[in-house]
């Protein structure tokens, strides 16, 4: 007995190693009548996913001076994360935040499971605290729904039907345009809505294909992102050990499962799982956990709730699932903060800390100075040589500025190439040209390197090093 659309899948064999659960013998789709989770596990989690909505729906209409709070512009390269600017110059921050996450899925994962996969994940999150609900409001629980589904088309079937996929597009359309007010900002969204549509062909279009692509993933797709698409759920076998937090069935002390019967002796009754499989009926991606951690199982602890609920009518201790780790089920010990743990958060914390240090760090205005392509050296007068150079500045901040620079480390001077100072436009780049004049005398090897300092006025913004180029053999 299964969730899944026409499973005949025997249970207690190993048949279900063969392929996902929701994919029958010949390849095609069984789809999964989850039955509607309820529980303590269950109730905290709609408190988180009330916690999410809350940010997911507010934090493109939060702004820190004058910014989003978070922007991700890829059309741009730009990035604003808690207000602060990121341009692809910022790559090494990028990459090191790339890394320091990459290390911090696998450790957590080592250490955690698929906590992230059944709390945080956007995908879970909508699907089964939003899609879920709404189709539980219409069509009923899982029996109900695939009466629904099996039924004839009369009247009931097709309004209900209606009302479903109407409401689906319709959420899927408003979490298109918050995704998009996370690309392009809540600014530019508002103008799309507000303005002629002329105006925003491409903004209207992109709204209506992301509204396409979630009313897809969330109407038929669905756990199969989780279980076909996603990559994190294909590198649980190589993350997890066997002290890894995971959503278990304490197989010791559920085996020998076996029906209930309240007229049975204590002696009759062998293994503490009566069979009933409520854990496989409420489970989103139709896996059966007493078979074993497993690659769909996304964390998301229904069948804990479903399990304590039966065990507590056939009252026995509560927990026959739970968040265990194979260690503890076969020692029977508690989840401990193992030194593994410890190690891998001692190691998050310092990526962590030399992440903020780079990043509180990090100039609001930078730079780079190159020497002008195929050029050397120029004589400058009798007594003097120049460098032409070419400056490229970004600037970070809300405001224009002027820049003049100034040659920090050497007897010479700086001349701009046009005359004019470097007007670096606020969230802009700006760029100019200019030589650098040094005393022949200061110029005694082939590259001497030089530093120039960029300012605003007579306060220094930062300084830039390069290299001017002598002679041969002047010594
Ligand atoms: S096995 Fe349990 S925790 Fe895993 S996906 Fe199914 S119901 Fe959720
Ligand atoms: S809900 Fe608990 S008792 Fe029922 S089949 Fe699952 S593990 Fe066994």
């Amino acid at each position: 007995m299964s969730n899944v659309e026409n499973d005949t899948t025997p249970l207690q064999n190993e048949s279900f190693r063969d392929r996902i659960a929701t994919v029958d013998e010949k390849g095609k789709r069984k789809w999964v009548y989850a039955q509607k989770p309820k529980g303590r596990f269950y109730n905290i989690r709609t408190w988180v996913s009330w916690g999410f909505f809350a940010l997911f729906f507010a934090l493109p209409f939060i702004k820190v001076n004058d910014r989003p709070l978070f922007l991700f512009d890829i059309t741009e390269t730009k990035f604003i994360i808690f207000g602060k600017i990121f341009w692809a110059q910022d790559f090494f921050i990028f990459g090191l935040t790339m890394v320091t996450f990459i290390i911090f899925i696998v450790l957590f994962t080592a250490a955690f499971g698929r906590l992230f996969c059944g709390w945080v994940c956007p995908q879970t999150i909508f699907m089964e605290m939003l899609f879920r609900k709404v189709e539980y409001l219409i069509e009923g629980d899982a029996a109900q729904q695939k009466l629904l589904n099996n039924s004839p088309w009369t009247a009931t079937k097709i309004r209900k039907k209606i009302i479903k996929h109407i409401l689906f597009y319709l959420l899927a359309f408003i979490i298109a345009n918050f995704f998009l007010a996370y690309i392009i900002g809540i600014d530019d969204l508002k103008k799309i809505i507000s303005e002629p549509l002329g105006n925003h062909i491409g903004g209207f279009l992109s709204i209506l294909g992301f509204a396409g692509i979630f009313y897809g993933v969330y109407a038929f797709f669905r756990e199969q992102v989780c279980t076909v698409v996603c990559p994190y759920g294909r590198l649980q076998s190589v993350l997890l050990d066997k002290n890894s937090m995971v959503v278990a069935y304490d197989y010791q002390r559920g085996e020998p499962r076996g029906k209930f019967k309240k007229t049975m002796q204590p002696a009759q009754i062998a293994g503490d799982c009566i069979d009933c499989f409520q854990c496989v009926k409420v489970c989103p991606t139709g896996i059966d956990i007493r078979n074993g951690t497993q690659m769909e199982c996304v964390g998301c602890t229904a069948c804990i709730d479903a399990c304590d609920r039966m065990m507590e009518a056939v009252k026995k201790p509560l927990g026959l699932i739970r968040y265990a780790s194979e260690n503890g089920i076969t020692e029977g010990k508690k989840l401990r903060y193992t030194g593994r743990m410890k190690f891998y958060t001692l190691i998050l914390i310092l990526l962590t800390g030399v992440l903020t240090v780079l990043l509180v760090t990090r100039k609001d205005v930078g730079g780079t100075i190159v020497r002008a392509k195929g050029q050397l050296f120029q004589e400058r007068g009798t007594d003097s040589l120049s460098n032409l150079y070419t400056i490229k500045v970004i600037n970070k901040t809300i405001k224009d500025i002027p820049l003049t620079l100034r040659l920090e480390n050497a007897p010479g001077r700086i001349i701009e190439a046009d005359g004019k100072d470097i007007l670096v436009q606020k969230e802009g780049q700006g760029k100019g040209s200019f030589f650098i004049v040094l005393p022949k005398n200061f110029v005694n090897k082939r590259k001497t390197s030089v530093r120039v300092g960029l300012y605003q006025g007579d306060k220094k913004i930062t300084s830039i090093k390069t290299n001017f180029m002598g002679p041969f053999n002047r010594l």
